[in-house]
């Protein structure tokens, strides 16, 4: 297969913000010059990443994670963390070009971590010693070492799978300037799980601020900046999350009370009462529950389809292929079923859900993988007309176009183990457990598909393992993932389980940054729980 060749796109300037005493007005000080600083460069034609810790949330409501600012018309593209500060300049700091700090004191506190050549504003105060301020305001470059290898300089990137992750994938890397060839088993784009007709992104609210929340809250936010790009895909009826019994509601209303984990910004997320549910949904509802204003409704097949598109990937269906790294070359070929060459290219994205490791020649086990299989009923609603937003809880409900509303869905380890009856028996009890009456529903066929989740819940997103190195390899004690041997040029974004739809998005971004040389937009934390070799390195260490 030949493909269009593009370059690579240079890499922006990292323009970073960090005020580290509290107070929105050294926030605003700060982030008003850097950002001063980030369009001088947009004008003199450069590209910039603007980063900016915001512990207080002044941009971004209070709620810890990370927010991500797409690129504005200008060009700027911004990127808020709710992270205290040292932390922020701890993750970030390696990373800038320009640093813009408040006063010697604070540039005291990350200038040990600056390990690139750095050019450095101090907002207020007088010049440190030891650096010449230029016209600009900016002072001399702190430490001259070689930036950080970056990876990616070639133009194409091979993407195996074209459901959601794929089509993610392929998007996110056409925004960086990667030309994506995309080449699946299906006979069209997003054939498989994601063929689904209708599934829910909301931030599925918890009392603790685990990395499972954060994922999922800080993807709901990527996701709904991607609303705009393809908004035939989104229904923006907001979510309804209503609680499973007494005790849950309980549970959530004292949480709420004692303002755990976090207060939620009302935009974002908000503990409703019973009446107020039932008037937002237009069904009695038989509790309260959480109404997520911002969430909705997502069809990830034409999302996944028009990507594509939108993306400009080359894309070849009707193919299964495994990949194998030609030596010489030293490039990534997928190898059809007669072992003939269908595309190649110097990076690879395995994007192929369950089946993923298959691909490059490991296991499933090798990442944690384990399969469940979802069935959803199709129904006739003769009584939701009034339903007006998705509804979730145990069991989600949502209405379809055309007069159906689909309910479920089944959880069923390893493939079907449920009868056709048990499954729809098992999804019409939604009704029950979230209103108050069973409506009359005549019950149609299934949606079905598999779910591809990791043991922890967390998708796979980054460089995947080398095979061959790793078992040559012996170990005292449980390695740390990074110091498992990887491939070069392969990546892996899968594993997405039952929430692709809310952070497959924002998994997509973190995966084509590292591919690409941009700064990170998650915390390290968060980052290393998506770490790909996180199953094997503990299996490596007995
Ligand atoms: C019943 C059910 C309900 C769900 N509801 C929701 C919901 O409400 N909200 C939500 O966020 N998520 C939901 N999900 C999960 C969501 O559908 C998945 O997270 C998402 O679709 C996964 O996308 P994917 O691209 O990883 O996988 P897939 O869509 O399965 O794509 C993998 C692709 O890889 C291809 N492939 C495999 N092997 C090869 C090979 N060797 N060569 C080439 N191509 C290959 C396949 O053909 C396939 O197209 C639901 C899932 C199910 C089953």
């Amino acid at each position: 297969m030949t493909a269009p060749t593009s370059s690579a796109s240079p890499l922006p300037l990292h323009v970073v913000a960090c005020a580290s005493s509290p107070g929105v007005e050294a926030f605003e000080r700060v982030f008003a010059r850097a950002d001063e600083l980030a369009r001088q460069a947009l004008d003199a034609g450069r590209r910039v990443v603007l980063s900016a810790a915001d512990p207080l949330g002044v941009r971004t409501a209070g709620v810890p994670g990370v927010t991500v600012e797409e690129s504005g018309p200008s060009g700027l593209s911004v990127r808020f963390w709710t992270v205290p500060a040292a932390r922020f300049a701890r993750e970030l700091g390696a990373d800038a070009d320009i640093l813009v700090v408040e006063d010697v004191r604070a540039l005291g506190a990350v200038r040990p971590i600056l390990t690139r050549e750095t050019r450095v504003c101090v907002v207020s105060g007088e010049v440190p010693p030891g650096f010449e301020a230029d016209a600009s305001g900016l002072l001399g470059t702190t430490r001259t070492r070689p930036a950080a290898a970056r990876a990616t300089e070639g133009g194409e990137v091979l993407v195996i799978g074209a459901g959601l992750a794929g089509a993610f994938a392929a998007a996110a890397l056409a925004d960086r300037g990667r030309h994506p060839i995309v080449v699946d088993a299906g006979r069209a784009p997003a054939s498989e799980a994601s063929a689904l007709y209708s599934g829910l992104f909301h931030p599925h609210w918890q009392a603790s601020d685990s990395p499972v929340f954060q994922l999922t809250r800080a993807g709901c936010r990527a996701m709904a900046a991607l609303r705009s790009r393809v908004p035939e895909a989104f229904v923006d009826c907001g979510v309804l999350d209503v609680a499973s019994d007494a005790d849950e509601w309980a549970h959530w209303c004292e949480a709420v009370r004692q303002g755990v984990p976090f207060p939620m910004p009302e935009r974002e997320a908000r503990l409703v009462g019973r009446d107020e549910a039932a008037a937002l949904c237009g069904l009695p509802v038989s509790r309260g529950g959480w109404w997520f204003p911002g969430s909705g409704i997502v069809h990830p097949s034409l999302l996944a389809r028009r990507l594509l598109e939108l993306s400009g990937a080359s894309v070849l269906v009707h193919t299964p292929v495994r990949l194998r790294r030609d030596a010489a070359s030293g490039l990534w070929e997928a190898l059809g079923a007669e072992g003939s060459v269908m595309a190649r290219a110097r990076h690879a994205v395995v994007a192929a859900a369950g089946a993923s490791p298959e691909v490059f020649g490991m296991k499933r086990e090798d990442y944690g993988l384990t399969r469940l299989y979802g069935r959803i009923s199709l129904l006739r609603d003769t009584d939701l007309p009034t339903l007006k937003t998705a509804l979730t809880g145990a069991g989600y409900v949502v209405r379809l176009d055309e007069g159906f509303t689909a309910a479920g869905a089944t959880y069923e380890p390893d493939g079907p183990n449920l009868s056709a009856p048990e499954a729809h028996a098992h999804n019409l009890e939604v009704f029950e457990r979230l209103l108050d009456e069973r409506p009359e529903l005549l019950v149609g066929g299934f949606y079905e598909g598999e779910r591809a989740v990791p043991l922890d819940r967390m998708p796979v997103v980054g460089r995947l393992l080398a095979r061959e190195e790793l078992d040559k390899r012996v170990f005292r004690g449980r390695p740390a993932p990074e110091e498992l041997p990887v491939e070069p040029g392969l990546w892996g974004l899968f594993g997405l389980g039952s929430r692709g739809l809310s952070w497959g998005w924002l998994c997509a971004e973190v995966l084509a940054d590292a591919m690409t040389g941009l700064p990170p937009r998650i915390p390290a934390s968060l980052a290393a729980a998506l770490h790909p070799a996180r199953f094997a390195a503990r299996r490596a260490g007995g």
